[in-house]
């Protein structure tokens, strides 16, 4: 039987977890228990094989075939874990070179821990000093424009830069 998501496969085996790797805070995909029902579209998800009604569904459930715990090597038997999960390389910012005129680089100043939603994500070093964010994901940093960042945890800019030994000058006029 195919596994789906391969090569466009819309129907086949589904293999769970679906994602190889998951930064702090994420949730890979959940899984449907049998004969729940689904939050969004509020259906009932029926076994396929037997009847749409608790009696032919418990009955077709108790008929299913187990594993046994030799089934489950023979299954298994020369499969190994790929070395490459569990060990996430590290994330390197690309650089920026264009904006890279003297100023104030943030990826210069942090080591970026996770990646999504568009954004670069790590501890905020504001936070840090006071022994908050240890999950390491208050701070966004644009992905697309690093010169933005934000804490979500309401730190401001000035307060961010003090952390880092970069406080904000007041231009000087003189
Ligand atoms: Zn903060």
């Amino acid at each position: 039987m195919p596994i789906k998501g391969i090569l466009k496969q819309v129907e086949g085996i589904e293999v769970f977890p679906r994602q190889d790797e998951l930064a702090d805070g994420e949730f890979g995909n959940g899984i449907r228990a049998p004969l729940g029902i689904h939050r969004a579209n509020v259906h009932r998800y029926w076994f396929e094989d037997a009847g749409s009604n608790l009696e032919d569904q418990m009955a077709f459930l108790r008929g299913v075939k187990r594993l046994t715990r030799n089934d489950l090597e023979t299954f298994t038997e020369g499969l190994s874990i790929p070395d490459s999960i569990g060990t996430r390389p590290p994330i390197k910012p690309v650089s920026y070179p264009a904006w890279n005129n003297g100023g104030f680089q943030i990826l210069q100043h942090v080591t970026v821990r996770a990646q999504r939603s568009g954004n670069y994500w790590t501890r905020c070093p504001s936070c840090a000093r006071e022994g908050r964010d240890r999950a390491g994901d208050n701070l966004a940093i644009s992905i697309a424009d690093p010169r933005f960042y934000k804490c979500w945890a309401g730190c401001t800019r000035e307060m961010i830069r003090a952390a880092l030994g970069q406080p904000i000058h007041e231009r000087s006029y003189r």
